[in-house]
């Protein structure tokens, strides 16, 4: 038999069968095309409602709605712009706008070497007012001291003549910030709130009070030292137990834990950490160590950030793992975000060039 007999012609009924098969093919291909579109339209309608649910529910919700609170952490900053002052400034502008932050912190050591020389001293406008320029910056900066500052005139950064020169700046040696999470637009969670206990850790450390010091510091305003420390650990012991926050953060210039060049404070360890624990402190935020840091031991809640590195960097990082509690170093210039909401709060490391160099979340 040749290959050709496999060609023959259908027969009329085999062509019958074959346009009734195809029509029932078409009839089967139709139903199924309606039912994708009916199940496409459904579908779409679930999402389209299932997105009003959730609007309405608080589901699906934008960062904004998610992080009613938004603000960046700079620390060590003050050189005219130099040493990639100006780099890092420009990136928080940026951040900023991106973010629509609410203020900036800044962890002290505002103006180097040695503070200012008093309220007209131009380095609060060449190494401030002239550095941080973009609109997004034009918020409070809420601002401590640095021991670099107490080696200046520790009452001029003090002084509402500052403010006077520039709006933005508001510098205590304590002070508390109580915000709600409502958000700008009353979209985020009124219920929940965060507050922020400032702190004045220069007075606490034992070198900068030995008779051979080789730097002074300018001490005037302050009680006699043991009385200092005495009631501020008292003051933040009494804030913290009556804060109902969801969100605790104490703020101080020093470490705790650090594996910069400067390493931990033991002074700090001894006498603020025990008040910190004892009243389930979520973080503590430093600069004084020039370079960023996340810290989280597995034994404590405390998640211990560093952001020193508003300028002057590239001091060293002492080698460290998880282990040792560290999760995340950068020895180099750069600044913290912190987004803030209802259950979680981020926290993004950047370098002076803007990239995001780590993030954590905390978690309630
Ligand atoms: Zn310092």
């Amino acid at each position: 038999m040749g290959a050709g007999d496999d060609y023959r012609h259908a027969s009329d009924e085999e062509e019958a069968l074959i346009v009734s098969k195809t029509r029932e093919e078409l009839r089967a291909n139709d139903s199924r095309r309606f039912w994708i579109v009916v199940s496409l339209l459904l579908l779409v309608s679930v999402l389209g409602l299932g997105l009003l649910y959730s609007r309405a529910g608080g589901g699906i919700i934008t960062r904004q709605e998610e992080f009613p609170l938004n603000f960046l952490v700079i620390g060590d900053w003050g050189r005219n712009g130099f040493y990639n002052q100006s780099l890092v400034a420009s990136q928080m502008g940026r951040v900023g706008e991106l973010l629509d932050i609410d203020f900036v912190i800044s962890v002290g050591d505002n103006f180097y070497n040695t503070g200012l020389t008093g309220v007209k001293d131009p380095k609060f406008t060449t190494s401030f007012s002239r550095i941080y320029t973009a609109p997004s910056l034009q918020k409070p900066w809420y601002t401590i001291l640095g021991n670099h500052d107490y080696m200046g005139d520790a009452l001029a950064q003090l002084d509402p003549a500052m403010t006077q020169r520039d709006s933005r700046w508001y510098c205590r040696r304590e002070f508390e910030l109580r915000r709600s999470l409502c958000g700008s637009l009353n979209t985020g969670a009124c219920e929940s709130s965060v507050d922020l206990f400032f702190i004045d850790t220069t007075p606490f450390i034992d070198e900068y009070w030995m008779p051979n010091a080789t730097q002074t510091f300018d001490w005037r305003g302050l009680a006699p030292r043991q009385e200092q420390l005495r009631s501020q650990v008292e003051r933040l012991d009494r804030l913290l137990a009556s804060s109902r926050a969801t969100w605790k953060i104490v703020v101080g210039h020093h470490t705790m834990h650090s594996f910069g060049r400067h390493g931990d404070s033991v002074e700090l360890l001894d006498q603020i950490l025990p008040v910190l624990e004892a009243h389930d402190v979520d973080a503590y935020i430093n600069g004084h160590d020039h370079c960023l840091e996340h810290i989280k031991h597995s034994d404590s809640k405390i998640t211990f950030i560093t952001s020193g590195a508003g300028s002057k960097s590239w001091q060293g990082i002492r080698p460290a793992t998880v282990a040792n509690g560290l999760h995340f170093a950068y020895d180099g210039q750069g600044f913290v975000s912190a987004s803030v909401g209802r259950s979680s709060f981020l926290l993004e490391f950047y370098d002076a060039f803007g990239n995001v160099l780590h993030t954590t979340h905390l978690r309630k």
